[in-house]
């Protein structure tokens, strides 16, 4: 089962690409969470990619695409994977489609005002990087393993209208995934629960 999630920063798109490698047992694959990591690692990488992403820029296609196909070749997506965050446009679309045979594209839809009141309210986990909401915290803590949580650079106000505006999902990319048969579109929902019975109905489908 090879799965795309789209969608806008924020959509929940993180936490039902989570909910769905643990249900199906595949891996996730989230391009911000490399750079991140990268960015942390102190690696080349993340010194190459830390301007773009703290200025709530997309990294460049040359290293981002890279990235991911290095990462698709290893044996734990032999079986299936779920790429979270990638595609963002339809040069890194049409790039995966010479690598991988994607079986679903899934977006996860959200207003503007909703991502934004989420992205502000934020917090990862130091220890497992759970994306969890304020409301969700346990005494602060990460609710799923009582681990510190923080803020990420990005999800700061004046970055969040920055990564709204620059990283819409653009129309080329629904349209590319839409003629290939394999588009589908779920709200996101107040709930990761409820979002998720939805999203599973489309993943019972190809399982079958
Ligand atoms: P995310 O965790 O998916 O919100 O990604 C965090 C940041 O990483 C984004 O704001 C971008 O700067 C960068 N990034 C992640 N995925 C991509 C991608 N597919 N193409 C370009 N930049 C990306």
């Amino acid at each position: 089962m090879n799965i795309v999630l789209l969608g806008p920063p924020g959509s929940g798109k993180g936490t039902q690409a989570k909910i769905i490698c643990s249900k199906y047992n595949l891996p996730h694959i989230s391009t911000g969470d490399i750079f991140r990591a990268n960015i942390t690692n102190k690696t080349q990488l993340g010194l190459k990619v830390k301007e773009f992403i703290d200025a709530g820029l997309l990294v460049p296609d040359e290293l981002t695409i890279l990235v991911v196909k290095d990462r698709l070749g290893k044996e734990d997506c032999k079986n299936g994977f779920v790429l979270d965050g990638f595609p963002r446009v339809l040069s890194q679309a049409k790039a995966l489609d010479e690598f991988a045979k994607i079986d679903k594209a899934i977006m996860i839809d959200a207003e503007d005002e909703v991502i934004i009141d989420r992205l502000s309210k934020r917090r990862i986990c130091k220890n497992c990087s759970n994306p969890s909401h304020l409301d969700w915290l346990v005494n602060g803590k990460c609710e799923k393993c009582g681990g510190e949580v923080y803020i990420r650079d990005d999800d700061r106000p004046e970055i969040i209208r920055q990564r709204l505006l620059k990283q819409k999902l653009p129309q080329d990319v629904i349209d590319f995934y839409v003629s290939k048969g394999i588009f589908e579109k779920v709200n996101s929902f107040e709930t990761k629960e409820k979002t998720f019975e939805e999203v599973d109905k489309i993943l019972q489908k190809i399982c079958k």
